[in-house]
């Protein structure tokens, strides 16, 4: 990776601190409180290293960077290259049962699960340490998008919950696929009224992972606190 390579990704992520500094302020709420995530799919190590160390630049009270792979093949390939940095990574993407004990050496976090048997084969892998797990709710209904329907969502987080290794922190989705920021919106506050639905019978329940390179300021608007930019970073994939 060379030196204007570098640069590139240092001023575009500046720009989406930015972003999200302002989503987040025209909000009324403190940019403290969204924690961005790096998308880092399809992108080498050394990409991934130059953002976050660029981001040791970020303005006081924002919390480093979280990392985000799609694929536990992908994430365990570059994951002990980047261990000097000592990275918090999550897993976003579809997990296999066959791949639990992959993601769980590296990943504190699957944001991805939709199925409790999916939980349960986590909960008997995490151990006493325990994993960080949040729904995967599909607010849009397209039939591409992984997750459950918000009908389900209820009813897998209080089972998840109840599993004894795992740690039920929130509920993730992709948002809509649509032009129309109206509908894109609509579907985060639905992921924002379930979350306050099952927060009220699971406390520690309070994350929403919602919002992307294209999105996230509607995310903010309706109460992101992580958002999980990729192409706005690194550049198109
Ligand atoms: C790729 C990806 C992102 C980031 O998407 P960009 O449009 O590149 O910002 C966020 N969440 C998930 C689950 C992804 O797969």
């Amino acid at each position: 990776m060379d030196e204007d390579a570098r640069r590139a990704v240092a001023v575009r992520l500046q720009h989406v601190r930015r972003r999200v500094t302002d989503a987040a302020l025209a909000a009324g709420r403190d940019p403290g409180d969204v924690r961005l995530l790096l998308a880092s799919k399809t992108m080498p190590a050394d990409v991934i290293e130059a953002a976050v160390r660029a981001d040791e630049d970020r303005e006081a009270g924002l919390d480093r960077v979280l990392l985000g792979e799609n694929r536990v093949q992908e994430l365990v390939a570059k994951a002990p290259a980047l261990v000097s940095l000592a990275p918090t990574w999550h897993v976003i993407g579809p997990l296999q049962s066959n791949k639990v004990n992959a993601a769980l050496r590296w990943a504190s976090c699957v944001e991805s699960v939709a199925s409790l048997e999916l939980g349960q084969r986590m909960s008997e892998r995490a151990g006493p340490a325990g994993l960080d797990v949040m729904v995967q709710v599909n607010v849009s209904g397209e039939p591409t998008k992984h997750g459950v329907t918000p009908d389900e969502a209820r009813d897998l987080a209080l089972g998840l919950a109840a599993l004894p290794h795992l740690r039920l922190v929130g509920l993730m989705t992709i948002g809509a696929n649509s032009p129309d920021e109206r509908v894109v919106r609509r579907g985060y506050a639905r992921l924002r009224e379930l979350r306050d639905e099952i927060a009220a019978g699971v406390p520690g329940a309070s994350a929403l992972s919602m919002g992307m390179s294209r999105d996230l300021e509607p995310a903010i608007a309706e109460g992101a606190t992580v958002v999980r930019v990729g192409s706005a970073v690194f550049g198109a994939r």
